[in-house]
């Protein structure tokens, strides 16, 4: 029997880890960030090896078995792991169930590992016969060997001279794994050199120099729309890999951005630079395989969202999170991490400098900036002096415009079509209508599985849950009075589409939102219209503001800019502001100058001056100020715990029981306790959902009361989910 004992995070709610023996037939292939099946009660389930460890309990039991021929980590991650474990309360095996690539954490069927032939020289073997030989021998021995597939690309059938240079003992057939490609689907980027404008050198002079102090040390690019960001991380990212070191990039969501992934391709082509992407484009195949190569040390430059964060890169010297302030970097279910936060932990570990760049940072992160906390590298100005777009409100108090969009923005539009230029209309709703009103009663249709009203799709003739869904056709008469006119009320895109039809006869108008790029390749199409300027008018929600560098763009026109400043979340404001200056830095990026329009019926409200006026620093001042009296972040901190059933009555218990438990554990701690309460969304997908909100300044604090759960677990009755959110980002 061997006495070598491991320490195993199993994928289980489990919150620590447990020790098992390693039998003598694993001994060789279990190391660090192997997978196991272990058993655990009278099942066998998926575990982790995190460490060695001495324990002499004679009743240990076995694992059972070894799943990869591989690691798929390495050591440095371990405490990472923990440490995201226990800073966000959730169980260890969880999380690295979370961060690995899906299909890999359960016990369920794993990626296939693709194989193919390689050829390689045998060394001072003959002299080959014949043209054909002798150019193969050329470029095997330059390529230090070749698989079939590069040979065949090169040179066309060569399977026979191959058999005949196998036959005079020249060449040497071997089975290679073979990497699946995950660039397949994503376009292939154009890069042009530039000369770096003042700014930008003295950014990356900033980030050499922390490169050089081989230190934790995060900066934030804090630059303007179209001010050249990404020059500065692609200059970054080359530093640190002339360093001997490696970088990580994080973007908020790949298939959004793909001009971003374009220009690293296209930068970095030198054979010795390996760059991974990691994506949930890709099949699990892929992942896994890209997966793997990172934890083979073989690449240098891991690019991906949100989950790249745990790519098992070692080396690290530089992570740039572009887009920090990006919602998409918090997970919203299960493991609830947030991966610009994860990310700096990371960096502090490997002693890494972490750039995050932004035109509108989060305010916590600029916040670390006035604390000192946080070097600050502003691009104040935009790319070769051009100006930033003038930004215009349009007051629809008074105004009864026809459709949705006023008279002003209806002449810019059809003259910024005259003049052959492109425009971009934000409407952050999808479908045509977000519900049919009933005219005699008041009525709207509702979603039977969630507290929401049914969105209209006139194209499809559906009303649709936007949530779950659900979906039916529209009834002929009110369901609650039989009264015959229910016509749809307020707009979305398909409507604004519409409407823009009949304005702009003439124009090719596109629509870009969830609806219309479900489809593979969809999303890119839009792009390569835009930027062939195929398209004139591009309609969409806020898809449309993310990072995309369309120079042909001139007019920017907000259909309502306050949909989203009214939701009942006290980030609303920060998100409105980051949205609109987003959507604003689209226009007027190429020669021509961009011009912004922006409809509401607040005119007054800070959040649209400040936009106006491209004023961040005015923005933040006044955000900062509210937030500091209400103690929400970054002033204090929050855990949101949310309580789902299918039973309205069983989720209101628990919610009250578990509250009142808090209550009296917290007596004299520095914690608020708020609620129990209804989400905003107080049913979704048939769940009753209610949540209580943990508020302080001190983060020991909290976790003392979350870590105290799993005691306070038998108090919650069956048939409640109970989750927690640390530093919740999302509370409806
Ligand atoms: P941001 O991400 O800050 O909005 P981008 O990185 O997309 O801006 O840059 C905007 C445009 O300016 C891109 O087309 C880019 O190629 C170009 N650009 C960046 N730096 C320079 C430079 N130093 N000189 C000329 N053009 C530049
Ligand atoms: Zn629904």
């Amino acid at each position: 029997m061997s006495n070598q004992i491991v320490r195993v995070a199993v994928a289980a709610p489990l919150r620590k880890t447990l020790h098992y023996r390693l039998p003598e037939r694993l001994l060789t292939q279990a190391q660090i960030g192997s997978r196991l099946r272990v058993p655990l009660g009278r099942r066998t389930v998926v575990g982790y090896l995190l460490g060695f460890v001495e324990d002499n309990t004679i009743s240990l039991k076995e694992v059972a078995e070894v799943l990869d021929p591989a690691p798929l980590f390495g050591e440095t991650l371990v405490p990472f792991f923990e440490w995201a474990a226990d800073y966000y309360c959730h169980p260890v095996g969880e999380v690295i169930r979370t961060a690995l690539p899906t299909g890999l954490g359960g016990a369920g069927r794993q990626p296939v590992i693709l194989k193919e032939r390689f050829f390689y020289l045998r060394p001072l073997a003959g002299r080959p016969r014949g043209a054909k030989q002798q150019a193969l021998v050329n470029y095997l021995r330059q390529h230090s060997g070749a698989t079939l597939r590069q040979l065949k690309d090169c040179f066309g059938g060569v399977y026979d001279s191959l058999k005949r240079l196998q036959q005079q003992g020249l060449v040497e057939e071997s089975h290679r794994e073979r990497q699946r490609d995950p660039f397949a689907d994503l376009p292939p980027g154009i890069d042009v050199p530039v000369e770096l404008s003042a700014d930008q050198q003295v950014a990356l002079t900033a980030i050499e120099e922390a490169l050089d102090g081989g230190s934790f040390c995060p900066m934030l690019l804090h630059g303007v729309t179209g001010s050249g960001k990404t020059e500065v991380y692609l200059r970054a990212v080359q530093k640190v890999l002339q360093r001997g070191r490696r970088a990580l990039v994080l973007v908020p969501e790949i298939a959004l951005t793909p001009q971003l992934v374009g220009r690293f391709r296209a930068r970095f082509t030198d054979r010795n630079t390996r760059l991974a992407v990691l994506h949930s484009g890709l099949s699990g195949g892929e992942r896994y395989d890209s997966w793997r190569a990172v934890a083979r040390g073989e690449i240098d430059i891991v690019i991906g969202a949100r989950s790249a964060i745990f790519a098992p890169l070692e080396n690290i010297g530089l992570i740039v999170i572009d887009e920090e302030h990006d919602g998409s970097y918090k997970q919203g279910e299960g493991f609830r991490y947030h991966a610009r936060d994860l990310a700096l932990l990371r960096s502090k570990m490997h002693r890494a400098t972490v750039l995050l760049g932004s035109a509108t940072p989060a305010l916590t992160t600029f916040y670390r900036v006035q604390q000192g906390q946080t070097v600050y590298l502003p691009l104040a100005e935009r790319i070769l002096g051009r100006p930033l777009p003038e930004v215009q409100l349009v007051d629809l108090a008074g105004q009864r415009p026809e459709g949705v969009l006023a008279e002003t923005l209806r002449q810019a539009l059809q003259e910024n079509f005259k003049r052959g230029e492109q425009s971009l209309l934000l409407l952050n709703r999808r479908g045509f209508a977000p519900f049919l009103l009933c005219a005699d009663c008041g009525a709207t249709i509702r979603c039977p599985n969630c507290e929401i009203a049914l969105t209209y799709y006139q194209k499809q003739r559906l009303l649709r849950c936007n949530y779950c869904d659900f979906a039916l056709p529209p009834p002929d008469l009110c369901p609650v009075c039989h009264g015959c006119d229910m016509p749809p009320e307020g707009a979305g895109t398909e409507r604004l589409e519409e409407e823009l039809a009949t304005l702009l006869p003439h124009a090719v108008i596109s629509r870009m939102d969830r609806d219309t790029t479900s489809r593979k390749g969809s999303h890119q199409q839009l792009i390569d219209g835009m930027s062939a300027r195929r398209i004139d008018v591009l309609v969409g929600t806020q898809m449309v503001a993310k990072g995309h560098d369309f120079p042909g763009v001139t007019l920017v026109g907000v259909v309502n800019a306050d949909n989203a400043l009214n939701l009942p979340d006290f980030r609303a404001a920060e998100r409105t502001f980051s949205l609109l200056a987003q959507v604003a830095g689209r226009a007027g990026r190429g020669k021509q100058p961009g011009r912004v329009l922006i409809q509401t019926y607040d005119p007054d409200h800070y959040v649209l001056k400040c936009v106006v006026r491209h004023d961040y620093r005015s923005f933040c001042a006044e955000e900062l100020s509210l937030r500091e009296m209400l103690g929400y972040p970054p002033f204090g901190h929050l855990v949101n715990c949310l309580l789902a059933g299918n039973d309205e009555q069983r989720v209101m218990v628990a919610a009250e029981v578990l509250a009142r438990a808090w209550r009296d554990l917290a007596g004299g701690m520095p914690v608020e306790i708020l609620g129990p309460a209804p989400c905003p969304l107080s049913r979704l997908r048939g769940k009753w959902r209610r949540q209580i909100l943990l508020k302080s300044s001190s983060r020991p604090a909290l976790r003392h009361l979350v870590n105290h759960f799993d005691g306070l677990r038998k108090e919650v009755r069956a048939g409640v989910s109970v989750f927690i959110d640390v530093d919740p980002m999302d509370m409806l």
